[in-house]
């Protein structure tokens, strides 16, 4: 019999593992990533281990000792290269594997900046362990960072950085930091919570090319055609999901691999979960790409289920959180095509929360340092909306 196969050993692919075994899959299991670690979170990388707080070690979802106990295979630093969706068999370097049943657990990975000078030394993204690694050291030595990018990451890594004592400037293309995911109210908190740590925040900020030097970076340049000068430079403009070696075996993609709402691709015994995943979502009417570990860790068992005959309908009420400074922020729902705000409590308190509302129904809310107001939010969210504090 052929193992279980998984491609991809993050927080999807290990909770995927996990799963089979808990469920009571006794047969093989391999786990394929391309990175040289085994599993483990990526959440701390913008935040404690950036800050230097956590080890390496302390990233990992499981110790290796846990994986052994499992029998499950993780097999870190190999890459993927091609599905035969007919024979079912993967290619890797020097041979190949055949599966039963594959999930393809690939994450996503950080846009690229097309621009003049991105490939220049000290032109940064993060997605991963050695992006930090590679990035620590520069941040350790002090200077000027310019941050390309105002949405989570960028902010994240911009608190950290200030806390160490950097000169630290975002550059936002669009009107307000955040503006993709949250309201004017939030976008104005977070805005105040840095410029009053001392981060310069320039939006509506197209940029122009990088400048450098004997091969590193020197500064950022501006549409309007001032330099900004930098030491380094964070490169956070989103993300791109990792379908395309789903796309080259005809698998449907449409950014993301498309799956449906039990997990299963358009191939046979072929299942995906986490951020490379566009499912659809019942709650919100429309299909998705969620980028959060909520989504990873769900979905994942969700796909455990339906590759062993179990009955599955996934759709979620999406939640996420970002830490800045000492301020949490948590996200329930999503907030788009809303057409009304409301506002609970009060900003200038740090802690409060913003309701987002269509048709008297409750699309998400932003909770600032409310906890409680989140747990309720998970809970609400799709039903009639009733304020948190009634
Ligand atoms: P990943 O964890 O990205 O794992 C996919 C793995 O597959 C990767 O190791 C990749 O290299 C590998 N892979 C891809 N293609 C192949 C191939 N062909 N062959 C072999 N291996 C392959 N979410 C939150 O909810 N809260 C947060 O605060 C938060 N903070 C974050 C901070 C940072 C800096 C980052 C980068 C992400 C953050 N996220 C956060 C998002 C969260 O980490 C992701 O949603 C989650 O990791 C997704 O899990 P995944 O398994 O789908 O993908």
């Amino acid at each position: 019999m052929e193992p279980i196969v998984i491609v991809g050993a993050g927080q999807a692919g290990a909770q995927a593992a996990q799963s089979l075994r808990q469920l009571g899959y006794d047969g093989d299991l391999v786990v394929l990533g391309d990175e040289g670690f085994a599993p483990y979170q990526r959440p701390p990388l913008s935040k404690k281990y950036l800050a230097g707080d956590m080890s390496a070690e302390h990233l990992l979802l499981r110790p290796p000792a846990f994986w052994e106990k499992e029998r499950v295979d993780i097999r870190p630093g190999v890459h993927v290269q091609s599905i035969d969706v007919v024979a079912k068999r993967i290619q890797i370097a020097g041979g190949s594997l055949g599966y039963a049943k594959l999930l393809l657990a690939t994450g996503t990975r950080a846009r690229p900046l097309h621009i003049e000078g991105a490939a220049l030394v000290g032109v940064l993204s993060l997605r991963t362990i050695a992006d930090v690694d590679r990035l620590r050291p520069v941040v350790a030595r002090g200077g000027r960072i310019v941050i390309i990018g105002g949405g989570y990451i960028g902010l994240e890594v911009a608190a950290v950085a200030r806390s160490l004592g950097l000169d630290v400037t975002i550059l936002e293309a669009t009107a307000r930091i955040l503006g993709r995911v949250v309201s004017p109210e939030v976008s104005a908190f977070f805005t105040d919570l840095h410029q009053g740590h001392g981060v310069r925040i320039r939006t509506a900020t197209p940029i122009a090319r990088l400048e450098g030097r004997d091969g590193h970076v020197t500064g950022v340049t501006l549409g309007s055609g001032e330099t900004i000068p930098a030491d380094l430079v964070l490169v956070a403009i989103g993300a791109l999901p990792n379908d395309t070696i789903a796309a080259a075996a005809s698998i449907h993609c449409q950014d993301g691999i498309v799956v449906d709402a039990t997990t299963r691709c358009n191939a046979p015994d072929i299942f995906a979960a986490g951020d490379c995943t566009r499912f659809p979502s019942a709650l919100y009417g429309r299909s998705i790409r969620l980028e959060s570990v909520q989504n990873a860790v769900d979905q994942a068992k969700a796909a455990a289920t339906a590759m062993l005959g179990g009955s599955v309908q996934y759709d979620p009420v999406p939640w996420f959180w970002s830490d800045q400074f000492d301020i949490k922020l948590q996200i329930a729902g999503l907030s788009q095509d809303h057409d009304r705000v409301i506002v609970d409590g009060n900003p200038a308190d740090r802690t409060f929360s913003v309701a987002y509302i269509r048709n008297d129904t409750l699309l998400a809310v932003d909770a600032i340092n409310r906890p409680r107001d989140h747990m309720l939010a998970r809970r609400g969210v799709g039903k009639p909306y009733t304020p948190p504090s009634s």
